[in-house]
């Protein structure tokens, strides 16, 4: 039977509109969709190209963007322009990847603060989700060429041990692409899909699923129950891969070659060459038992046992790691029934043997390693497309639900599409001292800002006790009950003041309202995503104006009167900006700002400790 669809970015009429599924890897992203003839998923590739896209955005010397292949060959070259990996930073505050800071080599920005990161390019500021929605965007032309037909649905997938943040991200990068984000799914999930497993609605198992990457490795334990993936645990690590394998024999090499870190160093052709090389002999050791190669007239050889060697260790590393995901699972290896391999260096034997060991099993390893996410992902959207009829879909909430935050910006508790009954909830704080209430009002809708959404209620919690701004804890709890019902409960945790309302959602909503407030998503996106952007580029510049006002007043004594001067210039200039001035303007002044108080704030800091220590002496 057709089925008809609408399409959400044309509003014309479209029969059997295609939902693709989406792997928006670390290293590589690709798209995947179900055969219409045979029935199978498949990935989409162009002829006489790889299904793979390199996560990679590269932006030329007047902005202009490639990603993919091509982004790639940039990025020895002119990587402050190259950007890999953004996957990392996704949800992500400068404190959360501070430790990591000198794997990315191109500029994050460090304002010191719990927001989320933003990325400098030239005289530009792009934060992970726009430049996530690059590569998006990439695969969404990529199917529809291939297909011929537009693509405005999908089903991402993201790590297990995502958090909201990251999801959120993940989410606000789909619909910046122009892409109506039906489901977000686990990887584990969707390898397991790509496998069958879970897809009959009487399946129980357990199952793990062994996911090593290029960068990344992480293992997660699942259990399947009536059509249900719920996540027992999770482990990892997400700076351990197929690169680390490279960098192994690069440095058993450097030793036969009696080579030093200073000679790479120093020549990054050599470095490049040997890395590319390495890279070779790990993928063809994978089939046969020697490699050999030759570098600038040195011969170099490597053979499949000295490799075994090299990676031991960091295979015993992967294994202790599932050990310790069991173990957080409370269960034994006897209990896992499948173990699912995922990501390009699976393809090691060594690898592949060690984990069909570790767990006494045979691993599935059928499915290209590299596709199997994306192949699941498309089983996924089948059965959200409704072809799939032998599966139960669950009671989903078709719009968002939220609260109105700084600025009117709508702050999504539960998401569109999430499964009923469900609860979530968010921390928040008060912005002023002293202050005594706080305002909750309920929104549903996909916009970002509050007023072009439904506003569904509004309550004062009261009696919060005075505290300075943010101190208090307030917890703002959404259950939504399999009956549609949602129960708003705001609680301040220090004080214990509570308060709580019911509201029914969907109450009055036709499904052609519900659909017209999707379809205004959509063609809004862009301008409410760059509207956002400014708001919350305005909100952190008045708050480092109040912080370094307060912070002259409390401290002017111990600055200089050129130091008071300066940072007085600098926030006039910043909160004229605020008024008038676009997101990377503030966002740049921002930052002069903050490069002017650093030195002395770090200056009155260490005196302040110096006297405290000074002063238990004595
Ligand atoms: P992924 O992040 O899943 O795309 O994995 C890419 C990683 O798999 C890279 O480190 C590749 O070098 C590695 N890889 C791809 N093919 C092979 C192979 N045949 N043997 C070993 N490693 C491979």
């Amino acid at each position: 039977m057709a089925k008809i669809g609408i399409n959400l970015s044309t509003g014309s009429l479209q029969k059997e509109e295609i939902i693709v599924g989406i792997d928006l890897g670390t290293t590589n992203s690709l798209v995947a969709i179900i055969h219409p003839e045979t029935k199978k998923p498949v990935a989409l590739k162009e002829h006489n190209s790889a299904s793979l896209v390199p996560s990679i955005v590269h932006f030329g010397s007047h902005q202009e963007i490639v990603v993919g292949d091509t982004a790639k060959e940039f990025l020895i070259s002119d990587p402050a322009n190259t950007i890999f990996s953004v996957k990392r930073l996704m949800g992500k505050s400068y404190n959360d990847i501070r430790k990591q800071s000198s794997f990315f080599t191109y500029k994050v920005i460090d304002d010191d603060t719990e927001k989320l990161v933003k990325i400098q390019i030239g005289t530009k500021f792009y934060s992970p989700v726009e430049l996530s929605s690059y590569i998006l965007k990439e695969l969404k032309t990529r199917a529809e060429h291939i297909l011929k037909t537009p693509v405005n649905k999908a089903v991402i997938t993201v790590p297990a041990y995502f958090n909201d943040a990251q999801r959120q991200a993940t989410r606000d990068a789909g619909k910046l692409a122009g892409l109506d984000v039906l489901r977000i799914v686990n990887e584990p999930t969707a390898a397991s899909l790509a496998y069958g497993l879970g897809l009959n609605p009487n399946d129980s198992k357990t199952v793990a699923i062994y996911d090593l990457g290029g960068g990344t490795f992480d293992i997660s334990i699942l259990k399947i129950q009536d059509g249900i993936f719920e996540v027992l645990s999770t482990n990892g690590d997400t700076y351990l891969g197929g690169d680390d394998f490279d960098r192994a024999i690069v440095a058993h090499w450097m030793k036969e070659l009696n080579l030093g870190e200073a000679d790479i160093e120093s020549d990054k052709t050599l470095a490049q060459m040997l890395r590319v090389a390495a890279e070779k002999a790990k993928k063809e050791l994978s089939s046969s038992e020697e490699f050999t190669t030759d570098i600038n007239g040195s011969a170099l050889k490597i053979s499949k046992a000295q490799f075994e060697i090299l990676i031991q260790p960091l295979v015993d590393k992967t294994l202790q790691a599932a050990a310790n995901a069991l173990k957080d699972a409370k269960l034994g290896i006897n209990d896992i029934d499948d173990v699912v391999m995922v990501g390009g260096s699976t393809r090691v034997p060594l690898v592949k043997n060690s984990v069909s060991n570790f767990f006494q099993k045979n691993v599935h390893d059928e499915v290209n390693p590299d596709e199997v996410v994306a192949l699941g992902a498309a089983v996924q959207a089948d059965i959200l497309s409704g072809n799939n009829k032998d599966f139960l879909l669950l009671d989903i909430t078709p719009l968002s639900l939220g609260i109105e935050t700084m600025g009117g910006l709508m702050d999504v508790i539960i998401p569109r599409n999430s499964k009923i009954p469900t609860k979530a909830g968010r921390q928040y704080t008060t912005q002023k001292d002293g202050q005594s209430g706080m305002r909750v009002s309920v929104y549903q809708g996909e916009r970002d800002l509050v007023k072009d959404n439904r506003k569904l209620a509004e309550f004062n919690l009261a009696g919060i006790p005075g505290m300075p701004a943010g101190l208090p804890k307030i917890d703002v709890n959404f259950l939504l009950n399999a009956d549609g019902i949602l129960v708003v409960t705001a609680k301040e945790l220090r004080s214990g003041v509570e308060q709580t309302i019911e509201v029914k959602p969907q109450y009055g909503l036709t499904d052609a309202e519900v659909e017209q407030m999707l379809l205004d998503s959509i063609t809004n996106a862009k301008d409410d995503i760059a509207l956002r952007a400014l708001v919350e580029a305005r909100t952190e510049a008045n708050q480092l104006i109040d912080a370094t006002e307060n912070f002259i007043n409390k401290n002017g004594k111990l600055m200089t009167t050129a130091e008071i001067e300066e940072t007085q210039a600098a926030i006039i200039k910043l909160a004229e900006l605020v008024k008038s001035g676009t997101k990377d303007e503030i966002q740049h002044q921002h930052e002069v700002l903050n490069s002017i108080s650093r030195p002395y704030a770090e200056r009155i800091m260490d005196l302040a400790v110096a006297a405290a220590m000074k002063g238990k002496q004595i």
